[in-house]
């Protein structure tokens, strides 16, 4: 095989390698704020549960002190009792703690539900704190993949670059420069296999006597079509 063709064989699987890695690299961020994301619903449904916690507290105190001020009243309603001097005016007295009483106890009966609610947010909502601290443990461990994964593609990288160097500088010039030409136009493929004289760049046909010289191995050879470099691979089997 002619030594530049090898050469840049060679190449463009190092090239095919690098692109391949820059995009592992690039989709490491998506892969990362996703797994943040598929926490962030649970998390937000949890800071929703514990305001209404909060503020199904700030009830629970309301009614109890709305409960101590109404038992305040009564006590006080008792102690003019003996003030009373008319039976007219005794039967209205009775009357209003009769219906002071009845306050009380619905707002104790509230109390009560409110007290029952909040022991179960309560629990509830330790569950899913405890759901999150877990999830949370999970995710970071597979953010701890994704680093260290980040990290060899890095270092795999600039290895990759090193190679290249030191290849392209054994490429001439100006087979060098072409190369980089159709890489770019060639959307990272600029040499390429020819099979059954079909140019595996494009998909399109060769010319049969193009295809003869491509099968020799021993130039520079480009798709009539694409303007790719053209090799032939000698199949094993007969
Ligand atoms: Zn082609």
């Amino acid at each position: 095989m002619d030594e530049q063709l090898r050469l840049l064989i060679a190449l463009q699987e190092l090239d095919s390698t690098i692109i391949s890695t820059k995009l592992k690299i690039g989709s490491m961020p998506a892969k990362v704020s996703s797994i943040e994301n598929s926490i962030k619903g649970i998390q937000e449904a949890h800071e929703r549960a514990k305001q209404q916690h909060v503020s199904l507290d700030k009830k629970r105190r309301d009614k109890e002190s709305a409960a101590a001020d109404i038992e305040g009243r009564i006590k006080k309603l008792k102690e003019r009792t003996s003030e009373i001097k008319t039976n007219k005016e005794y039967q209205a007295h009775l009357k209003e703690i009769e219906k002071a009483d009845k306050e009380l106890r619905a707002t104790e009966d509230n109390l009560l539900s409110i007290m029952d609610l909040l022991e179960r947010t309560t629990k509830a909502l330790k569950t899913e704190e405890d759901v999150i601290a877990e999830e949370k443990a999970k995710k970071d461990a597979i953010k701890r993949e994704i680093d260290k994964d980040a990290l060899r593609h890095e270092a795999e990288l600039k290895r990759l670059k090193e190679d290249r160097k030191k290849l392209s500088e054994k490429i001439e010039v100006d087979i060098y420069d072409q190369y980089m030409v159709i890489l770019n136009t060639g959307r990272g493929i600029a040499v390429t296999e020819a099979k059954k004289e079909i140019c595996q760049g494009c998909n399109l046909h060769i010319p049969p006597q193009l295809f003869v010289e491509v099968k020799g191995n021993n130039k520079i050879i480009h798709c009539p079509h694409c303007k790719r470099i053209l090799y032939y691979v000698r199949s094993e089997s007969p």
